[in-house]
């Protein structure tokens, strides 16, 4: 990457600086240029710090206490002649850490292609034209369009600003936003945080628009001069694997102590002290849940890919979890409960409601031309027309409007010649409402759209024909009751003001939004999603309440929510105001009848969050805007919308939606709810398997049988049954059930609802099994193929087991063939437990011998055994129920 020096270019004049960068401000860099520079200066990204090199992996399985006991338990037997023994100890101790590995591998890269998929794009001009470019495509000299909710994404220099204002935090630790300028006081002592014609990379536009010169990119920044130091290293460890991790410690502190009796007791009664020894440290290694966190990690891994492929992008693991206990879904409705997609149906201009179509037939009325030339110059979006298609750029509200005016036949380019736009009051979703100033010809105009409401209360007169009246009460009556009458019908209604001056006024909201002169209204159709009834549906047979939190009217607003079946009889809607009424004691008294909040701001939204969460509820929260940040931190799940979302929000979210889409919500809480049944039945069968293997041998022990199995048996029956088959089980479909279970309470331990009672009783039937074909088999063939038998059938049990755990409660041969993987793990793992015994050459290492076909017959009847019982279980328990 080539290599930038420190150029103050903050310091230099308006020419030396487009000099220095060679650049053209209308045009901006042309294609070729940009391959130069992006040869010159490399990509625009934060390179990552050091990775843990694969063998340092490697080597750190080894760290455990136990495994290198188990080494020089082995290493001193090899040295007292049993070489064999010792070798395959050492083998399979080595295919372990491969094993483990290869997990830790899966589990990172997963991650890793989950960050990647958060890309980040920026608005460049290039060649004269706008396009959106991936931000790391940027290279110095682009002139890059910053908008509120954007992230800065590369440092640059600003040419233009509309009141801009940028979050910089995480550069100069002041969480206050500057307001950025063009032009200043700057000297060489000036420090960055002063430097306010200057943006910065990972920064955030917190309001207004601005324009910039791109300085420097990639490690070049000065966040790049310092990104060693900020590596995001947030920690991903879950509370489920926190607890797992605990809930390891405990158990491997139980197989310890019957390890030591096991040890104890085997001398006591005249074993071989070294024996006994590697018995007891191979049957520690085999029965502590080592591998318990690693799975948990790659299931909850896997699961967040299997989310990205239906469109939701996890950005904090914990959020896979939580997703399963959600029981509250605040949904925005635009875009992500309807379709986003607007069309100018109904116009209202002091003439009572007509269709939109009709206007151009009979020519404009002077508040007809109003009503379309603030729609489309009050208007930051562009309709380009290509030959053959066309592209919309910015927000559909505003698409609309360009769209209406086209169709009218009023031309942007040619208007906004005439009427060139010299200030302007950025849109945001307190104030509902957007302005911009106009030289036109030898004054000023000031054009204002937004929410009727808002904007009715700073309007003094209207406009009819071409005189302009007072608003009366009652006028303003007619005015609301025709928005009420337009919202009813599902419009999203917006209205449109004007004021005339003849000198330029002062960019201000007091000034620019007050006394204005009211136009008209439009009415918007935006059709719902389909598949949202739907979902909406679904998520009422699982027990979640969806709730619809929009910036609209309250009449719209419920006209959708009854539509898509949110808002049914009896249901509350409160508006922001209502709201705003009522005391947090009041608001917990209703919360759970109010499916529909209108007109609300982002701070509302907070508060809705919190008082659901004293009922103890678990809530997603949907957002996009700048201000909604906060609430998207607070809720337990804050999803951001992928298409419409700020990068602000993004960044604020657990999760991303890729399509906006209401449904992938629902999907993801399906999916949440699968990714944890995944993780209950590898915990179920890893902890049952390890209590039958700790009882075999520490029974036979206390009762004075000879060992059932040697250490080697041991070690490679845990390597067949631990890895492969338990993550397999991680990738088990989930089932059509899980939606219509209620959600699982946040701090359920995951014994909860009987798991725990199941995994000792099956753990107890898989030893006994055992134990029995030992004794038998020993008492009928010798302490050789009783030793074989028992080998095997604890083996080929557990893998027969795996089918138990696929349910709690339904039959192993329901949806038998639905997890390829597990067949695919079940058959391996069979291979290699069976080639040990099959293979006579291997028999010397394994201290196996063959077996005939009576034997054989034996083991499988007895593997198949836990399987029966199990299935009398379930089937007990269900004829009970
Ligand atoms: P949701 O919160 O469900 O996404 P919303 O788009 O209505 O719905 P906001 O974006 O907060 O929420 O908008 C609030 C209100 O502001 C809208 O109902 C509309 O009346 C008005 N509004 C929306 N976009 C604009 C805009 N670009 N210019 C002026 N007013 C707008």
């Amino acid at each position: 990457m080539g290599k930038q020096k420190t150029i103050r270019y903050d310091l230099m004049d308006d020419r030396s600086f487009d000099q220095a960068l060679k650049i053209d401000r209308k045009k901006g860099l042309n294609e070729r240029e940009v391959q130069a520079r992006r040869l010159e200066f490399g990509k625009n990204e934060l390179t990552e710090g050091k990775k843990v090199s694969l063998f340092r992996k490697f080597v750190d399985q080894f760290k455990d206490f136990l495994i290198l006991v188990l080494i020089a338990a082995a290493v001193i037997s090899g040295a007292l002649g049993e070489v064999s023994d010792a070798v395959l100890i050492l083998l399979i101790v080595v295919l372990n850490a491969v094993i483990g590995v290869v997990q830790e591998n899966k589990a990172e890269s997963a991650m890793a292609s989950l960050k990647k998929m958060t890309v980040h794009e920026a608005k460049v001009i290039r060649s004269g034209v706008h396009q959106i470019i991936r931000s790391e495509e940027l290279v110095p000299g682009d002139i890059v369009l910053l908008e509120a909710g954007d992230a800065v994404p590369a440092d640059g220099r600003l040419i233009e600003i509309a009141g801009l204002k940028v979050q910089e935090s995480a550069l100069t630790g002041e969480s206050v936003p500057v307001e950025k300028t063009l032009k200043g006081d700057f000297n060489e002592a000036t420090p960055l945080a002063d430097r306010t014609n200057m943006v910065y990379m990972h920064s955030s536009v917190t309001y207004g628009r601005g324009t910039f010169v791109v300085t420097a990119t990639g490690m070049d920044t000065e966040i790049g001069k310092i990104a060693g130091m900020i590596q995001n290293t947030e920690s991903q460890a879950t509370p489920l694997t926190q607890n797992i991790n605990q809930l390891g410690k405990t158990l491997g502190l139980a197989a310890l102590i019957c390890c030591g009796v096991v040890f104890a007791v085997g001398l006591l009664r005249g074993g071989n002290p070294l024996e006994m020894f590697l018995t007891a440290v191979s049957l520690a290694v085999a029965a502590i849940p080592e591998g318990l966190p690693a799975i948990v990690t790659v299931v909850l891994a896997l699961g967040t890919m299997r989310l990205a492929k239906k469109n939701a992008i996890i950005r904090k693991l914990p959020a896979v979890e939580t997703l399963g206990c959600a029981s509250v879904i605040c949904t925005d409705k635009t875009g992500t409960l309807t379709q986003n997609r607007m069309t100018i149906k109904k116009v209202y201009a002091n003439e009572g409601i007509i269709d939109a179509e009709a206007i151009k037939e009979d020519g404009f009325t002077p508040s007809e031309k109003f009503v379309v030339r603030i729609g489309e110059l009050c208007n930051d979006a562009q309709i380009i027309k290509d030959p053959g298609k066309s592209v919309e750029v910015g927000d559909p509200t505003e698409v609309a409007m360009v769209d209406y005016a086209d169709r009218l036949g009023f031309e942007k380019n040619i208007n906004i010649k005439e009427a060139p736009r010299v200030g302007e009051l950025p849109f945001d979703s307190d104030r509902k409402l957007m302005t911009t100033v106009h030289h036109y010809h030898d004054t000023y105009l000031s054009f204002t759209k937004g929410a009727p409401d808002c904007l009715l209360s700073k309007c003094t007169h209207y406009l009819k024909g071409y005189e302009i009246l007072e608003l009366t009460p009652e006028r303003r009556q007619e005015i609301l009751s025709a928005n009420d009458t337009l919202a009813n019908d599902s419009y999203r209604v917006l209205g449109y003001a004007f004021q005339q001056y003849q000198k330029k006024p002062p960019i201000e909201e007091k000034k620019l939004e007050n006394g204005l002169i009211f136009a008209g209204l439009t009415g918007m159709i935006d059709p719902p999603r389909e598949e949202v009834r739907d979902s909406v549906r679904d998520c009422h047979q699982a027990g979640i309440k969806t709730v619809m939190i929009t910036g609209d009217h309250k009449q719209t607003a419920v006209a959708i929510a009854k539509d898509l079946e949110i808002f049914k009889d009896g249901d509350l809607a409160l508006s922001g105001a209502e709201l705003d009424q009522l005391t947090d004691q009041e608001l917990d008294d209703v919360i759970a009848r109010v499916s529909v909040y209108a007109r609300v701001s982002p701070e509302d939204k907070v508060r809705i969050v919190q008082a659901w969460q004293r009922r103890g509820d678990v809530v997603a929260m949907t957002g996009d805007g700048v201000n909604d940040a906060p609430a998207l931190k607070r809720a337990d799940i804050g999803c951001a919308m992928g298409i419409t979302g700020t990068d602000v929000s993004k960044e604020a979210a657990d999760m991303i939606l890729t399509d906006d889409n209401f449904s992938t919500i629902v999907s993801a809480v399906k999916e949440g709810r699968g990714i944890y049944d995944n993780i209950k039945k590898a915990v179920h069968f890893l902890l049952s398997c390890n209590i039958a293997e700790i009882l075999v041998i520490f029974i036979a022990t206390l009762i004075g049988l000879p060992q059932p199995l040697v250490p080697v048996h041991i070690l490679w029956i845990n390597l067949v049954t631990d890895s492969l088959p338990a993550l397999a089980l991680g990738m088990e479909k989930q089932s059509d059930d899980v939606m219509k279970e209620k959600p699982r309470k946040k701090d359920d331990s995951i014994f909860a609802h009987g798991l725990g009672g199941r995994i000792v009783f099956q753990g107890i039937v898989l030893f006994l099994i055992s134990l029995i074909v030992f004794v038998s088999a020993e008492k009928a063939y010798g302490l050789a193929v009783g030793r074989t038998m028992t080998f095997c059938v604890l083996g080929l049990s557990q893998l027969a087991h795996l089918l138990n755990v696929r349910s709690e409660q339904q039959s192993a041969f329901k949806h038998l063939f639905t997890n390829r993987y597990l067949w695919g793990a079940m058959a391996i793992s069979v291979c290699v437990q069976l080639i040990v015994v099959l293979i006579p050459a291997l028999h010397p290492f394994f201290t196996v011998t063959a077996l005939n076909a009576v034997q054989w017959v034996t083991v499988v009847l007895a593997s198949v055994a836990p399987l029966a019982v199990v299935e009398i279980t379930k089937a007990v328990q269900k004829a009970r129920a």
